[in-house]
């Protein structure tokens, strides 16, 4: 059998809500060399929104900040990480439980966590307080 060769990419922006689709938009093209459904595509790109999102949002709390996307792929599977370095979070467990949410406004619903893991294979979700959280997630493409 032939050995998959990984190919990575790399992309670091500014944490600004317009990044939010361009993201998404640039890990979508690149996740079209495995020729995905257009279901595929779009849950990657709804679990990258989400990610995007939590750290512009949580991460940096609407200030300046980087976000840096890293995505892989080889053979069929697709990864990608997100990663922030800023205010961390103190409970990873409880903060991945469905409708949980640290915003006190009422316009979160606390569902972004429960959406990557709905439409990945595998989300981990690495994060220290202070430091900044990394989100790793994997799916597999083509089955
Ligand atoms: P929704 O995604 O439905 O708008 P939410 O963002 O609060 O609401 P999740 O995305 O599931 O819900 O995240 C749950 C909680 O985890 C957040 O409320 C926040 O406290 C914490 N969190 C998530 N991502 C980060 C991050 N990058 N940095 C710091 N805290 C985070
Ligand atoms: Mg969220």
């Amino acid at each position: 059998m032939e050995q998959a060769k990984r190919e990575e990419m790399r992309l670091e922006m500014e944490s600004r809500s317009e990044n939010e689709e361009f993201a998404r938009v640039v890990v979508a093209v690149f996740l079209s060399r495995l020729n995905p459904t257009l279901e595929e595509v779009d849950d990657v790109k709804t679990a990258v929104s989400e990610a995007v999102t939590n750290a512009v949002i949580h991460g940096y709390g609407g200030g300046e900040g980087t976000i840096f996307i890293r995505a892989a792929v080889e053979g069929r599977e697709f990864f990608v990480e997100i990663e922030d370095r800023g205010a961390g979070i103190g409970d990873v467990e409880k903060a991945m439980e469905p409708m949980y949410t640290s915003d006190p406004s009422g316009e979160r619903s606390g569902m972004g966590f429960s959406f990557m893991e709905a439409f990945m294979d595998e989300v981990e979700v690495r994060s220290a307080l202070g430091q900044g959280t990394s989100v790793r997630m994997k799916k597999r493409i083509g089955e």
